[in-house]
């Protein structure tokens, strides 16, 4: 139950990495009640690795969890170049190396469930964790505390809705369907139409295969193999790639295959969006792939995780009224420039700086979320583009260009084309910090621009 001396009622739906990251933001204000709903039955995040750059990493550092983070990466931590990923051309008999990616400071990786746990340790007991909580729908009304309605039948209310609820977001249907309302009562039927069509997914053409292999079962099959002596490694080709990196103090090598049609891009997926498939699924786009991806792939016998990579369509806004979305609910993008947690975290850092301002309370939270909107819209949808763009040119897609019908310099060229771009795109996410974002908000905060 919320404190009559809480200043805001704060009810986050989804307990994933963005949720979590924005409890533990929010709790630094002991005058917001925070309440937080998740629809599965325990908190477990899917086994697999997931990377953090140093943006998002200095966020996590002004939370306080670096120390505890740190027990349980594979990574030293720095703030110094690092020569975080190789890239490889690698769908030919001999594979030809493009370039290392050095970051500044490092691609911290983490096993899902570690990162998880940590966060989880650190939350405050006043911040409420409630599972089998799924959220059906919520009624928002004027200045009357917003309704939750659960799948168990339960109600509750609270001051400002928070979604966090990911792809499939609840919050994300009720925020898109206020708008389409708004429009049709102002006889904006085109529009309102158009609202709805960012409420459910779309195929992004591209599917993962994940999985964890042994380091041990890597060390005896192909001792030297490339994965066990470097950070991590993308093997590069026509219509695919695969990424490999060890996690969990060095036991475990993530694998992620990706086989990708991107003329399906924005289509409807067939089949369940994530399912358990025999190696035979994606192995067959790789069979004439240079020796280290076949060492890799020989040693999952195992089914994989099959993931259909979905995204949603950009939308105007995150907010609607007292509710906001964060994280994949409102900017689910593919993983290619592994930035979609990254860009959930800097959500959750705004998003709670602008309620914590000791200005924010119940009359003056419209505009709190305005300026998390001004903010975040357009900084996620920009990062979920360049992820867009990665994912072409990891796959060789190149307006029509052909690698390998073209003459070795010519090729070599077009390769460092590629070098060019992924590095230009990507280094938003080492050279710069949140830090003027957060200026920015409180310069609008205060009226100052
Ligand atoms: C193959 C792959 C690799 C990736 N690698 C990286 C990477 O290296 N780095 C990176 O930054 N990002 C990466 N990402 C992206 C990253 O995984 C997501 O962007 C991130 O997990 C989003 O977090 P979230 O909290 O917004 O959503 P989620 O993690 O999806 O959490 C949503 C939570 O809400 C709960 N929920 C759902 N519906 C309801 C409801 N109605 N009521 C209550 N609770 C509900 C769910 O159970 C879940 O716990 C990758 C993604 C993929 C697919």
């Amino acid at each position: 139950m919320a404190t009559s001396a809480s200043r805001l009622r704060v009810a986050i739906c989804g307990a994933g990495i963005g949720g979590l990251t924005f409890a533990l933001a929010l709790s630094r204000y002991p005058d917001i009640d925070i309440d937080i709903y998740e629809g599965a039955q325990a908190l477990a995040e899917i086994g697999a690795g997931i990377g953090i750059f140093p943006r998002p990493w200095k966020i996590l550092q002004m939370l306080g969890v670096e120390a505890d983070l740190l027990k349980v990466t594979e990574t030293k931590v720095t703030d110094g170049p690092v020569a975080a990923f190789r890239y490889r051309k690698s769908d030919q008999r001999e594979g030809v190396e493009i370039f290392t990616l050095v970051t500044q400071g490092s691609l911290a990786l983490f096993h899902r469930a570690d990162y998880q746990q940590t966060l989880l340790n650190h939350l405050p007991k006043r911040c409420r964790i409630q599972c089998s909580k799924r959220l059906r729908s919520y009624v928002q009304r004027q200045s009357n505390p917003i309704e939750l309605l659960f799948e168990d039948g339960t109600k509750t209310h609270c001051d400002i809705l928070i979604g966090a609820d990911g792809l499939k977001s609840a919050v994300r249907a009720g925020v898109l369907g206020e708008k389409a309302q708004l429009a049709q009562s102002e006889g904006r039927w085109k529009e309102a139409s158009q609202i709805l069509t960012h409420v459910n997914p779309v195929w992004s053409g591209t599917n993962a295969y994940r999985a964890l292999i042994p380091v041990e079962k890597l060390m005896s099959l192909a001792p030297g193999h490339r994965v066990l002596t470097t950070p991590g490694v993308q093997y590069l080709g026509k219509h695919g790639y695969i990424l490999a990196y060890r996690i969990s103090g060095g036991t475990l090598v993530n694998f992620v295959a990706f086989v990708s049609r991107h003329h399906l891009e924005n289509t409807v997926f067939n089949g369940p969006w994530m399912s358990m498939v025999e190696p035979s699924a994606f192995a067959p786009l790789f069979a004439h792939w240079e020796p280290e991806v076949q060492a890799l792939i020989a040693c999952i016998q195992e089914k994989v995780m099959q993931w259909a990579i979905h995204t949603i369509r950009p939308m105007r806004s995150f907010v609607s009224g007292r509710v906001a979305l964060l994280g994949d609910a409102a900017h689910s993008m593919t993983p290619h420039q592994g930035s979609g947690a990254g860009q959930a975290i800097e959500d959750a850092y705004i998003l709670a700086t602008v309620l914590g301002y000791p200005g924010t309370n119940r009359n003056t939270v419209h505009r709190a979320l305005r300026v998390y909107d001004t903010i975040r819209c357009p900084a996620a949808y920009k990062v979920m583009e360049l992820s867009r763009i990665n994912g072409r040119y990891f796959t060789f897609e190149l307006d029509g260009i052909d690698l390998d019908t073209m003459p070795p310099k010519q090729q070599w060229d077009s390769l460092q084309h590629i070098r060019k771009t992924v590095v230009r795109n990507w280094e938003w996410a080492w050279t710069t910090s949140i830090d003027s974002s957060v200026q920015e908000a409180v310069h609008l905060l205060e009226g100052r621009t």
